[in-house]
């Protein structure tokens, strides 16, 4: 599908992920709106009908999601669930109901069952029940799918799925209260080095296995999903690379300038002993493989949040 001259709506779109995407698509000469929640909450269906009518989108990318972390799932699971179910299902409606030729779902690794490790391939998604501690947002995400393929059947729409991989990058969130490990360790390391502690503790054991995709490369990976994929089964967005803790560490450590020692606390919970996602389909729809290595990443990375490290410390 060519973008120029395409009217685009990127739900979410000053968020993290969202505000990464825009320019690519007016780079490649789109139309593109970026809803904002005090204007759309799209949790209300009336909202999602007022903004398709008023701006006719072509293709809808739905970025918007409500999500933060352990913390956040703590105090709002009943949130989690209900908006992001809501708005997923109200927004593919309406873009239904409006004839918008493509809807983009962006969903999430957490709708994988539970008890999978090691690669996970698309062919597995439907394979067992979630994790419970992720279920409210995996599941709800997953419904997404589960619309496009009936939608695909009673009405030939054309929705794709995305399923992202833990992402990382300029922008990311640092608060304590909801920073996964890439910016938890870039915020301990990079305070211990200007404080000139001796120590930095890292959780667990350092053996478990993940995978990090660069914001920038995800935000490429989804543009060209948009152009080149039109399969309503889910695609894994990954590198398919996996990465020890005690490697990513260790690789933080270096580029963080910090001159003490990792204490490893393995009182704290190592989780899964692998996640990484299987990216063959990724590779054969798009082309094209994520080109920013890790270690590049984490340095952009840790440069932003040193320059922006006092308002990045406080969103939540
Ligand atoms: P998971 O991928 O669902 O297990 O979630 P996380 O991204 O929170 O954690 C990934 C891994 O990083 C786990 O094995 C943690 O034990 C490990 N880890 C090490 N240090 C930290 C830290 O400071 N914060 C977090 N969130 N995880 C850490």
């Amino acid at each position: 599908m060519e973008l120029s001259g395409k009217k685009i709506i990127v739900t979410g779109g000053a968020g993290f992920l969202g505000s990464q995407i825009v320019p690519r698509l007016q780079s490649l000469g789109a139309e593109v709106f970026v809803p904002r929640k005090k204007d759309y909450n799209f949790v209300s269906y009336g909202a999602c009908e007022t903004c398709i009518s008023e701006h006719k989108p072509d293709i809808i990318i739905h970025c918007a999601a409500f999500y933060g972390g352990i913390w956040i799932n703590q105090v709002h699971p009943g949130r989690i669930y209900y908006e992001n179910l809501v708005m997923g299902a109200h927004l593919m409606e309406a873009a239904r109901i409006h004839n918008v030729e493509k809807f983009v779902a962006i969903g999430t690794a957490c709708s994988y069952p539970g008890y999978l490790t090691g690669e996970l391939k698309e062919k597995n998604l439907w394979d067992g029940p979630l994790h419970e501690s992720v279920i409210n947002y995996g599941l709800t995400k997953k419904m997404m799918a589960v619309q496009a393929w009936a939608y695909k059947k009673e009405y030939d729409f054309n929705a794709i799925h995305l399923i992202l991989t833990n992402l990382y990058g300029p922008g990311d969130t640092f608060h304590i209260k909801r920073a996964h490990v890439v910016s938890a360790l870039i915020k301990k390391f990079v305070e211990a080095e200007m404080a000139k502690q001796p120590t930095v503790e890292v959780w667990g054991t350092g053996t478990p296995i993940r995978e990090f995709l660069y914001i920038e490369d995800c935000a490429e990976a989804i543009v060209r999903a948009t152009q080149m994929c039109d399969d309503v089964e889910p695609m894994n967005i990954g590198t398919g690379i996996g990465t020890s803790i005690k490697e990513l560490a260790n690789l933080i450590h270096r580029l963080s300038g910090f001159n003490g020692e990792i204490v490893w606390n393995t009182e704290k919970p190592d989780g899964a002993a692998k996640k990484v996602l299987d990216i063959t389909k990724m590779k054969q729809t798009l082309d094209w493989r994520p080109p920013t290595s890790l270690e590049d990443g984490l340095r952009k990375t840790i440069e932003w949040y040193r320059q922006n490290k006092s308002t990045a410390d406080q969103r939540l």
